[in-house]
């Protein structure tokens, strides 16, 4: 079964995320990045015995080009699904009594990644922690649940930001998190 980026619809307007991530970065992210992901995916895939698998499934059995690019199309579909300009809604409380500051510490985490990589809030047995992962690693290849995550490959956000991660970081703290989906 191929992979379609029909099935991976963003849950804003191209232009619902602006001044803080910009129409240009969301049709390049999500077009051209994401879209080269999947296919690159369905090109690798196909006539082996992932072509019949699920996107979690592909990325839990596979390494190489096939991890990296199922990664990926799973790591931006939990991305973007999680984004909202200024929803209104408050870190949760079982967030901030886990963390000291769990803003602080985030952003700690996605300005220390050398490169590209990715910043999460995951659910590692039942445990609440930050961590990162480079380039294309996710989670779910680790057995952790993801709960939340930021792209820092400078893509996301260099556009918009320049070298300025920093920037981006409190702009997804601050403003594009959904925090009725964490
Ligand atoms: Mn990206």
């Amino acid at each position: 079964m191929a992979f379609d980026i029909e099935n991976y619809p963003l849950p804003f307007a191209r232009d619902g995320l602006e001044p803080y991530m910009s129409v240009r970065t969301v049709d390049f992210h999500y077009d051209r990045h994401l879209g080269t992901y999947i296919k690159n995916l369905n090109d690798l895939i196909a006539g082996t015995k992932f072509e019949s698998m699920t996107l979690e499934e592909i990325v839990r059995e596979s390494d190489g080009k096939i991890f990296n690019n199922a990664a990926q199309v799973f790591n931006h579909n939990f991305f973007f699904a999680k984004l909202k300009k200024d929803s209104g809604t408050k870190i949760p409380s079982h967030i901030t009594d886990t963390f000291k500051d769990f803003n602080s510490e985030f952003k700690a985490a996605a300005l220390g990644i050398f490169g590209s990589g990715w910043a999460w809030l995951v659910d590692d047995n039942g445990t609440l922690k930050i961590i990162t992962t480079a380039n294309g690693d996710t989670p779910i290849a680790h057995g952790m649940k993801p709960l939340l995550c930021l792209d820092v490959w400078e893509h996301a956000y260099y556009l918009d930001y320049q070298n300025r991660r920093g920037d981006f970081v409190d702009a997804f703290l601050n403003h594009l998190v959904n925090w009725d989906l964490i």
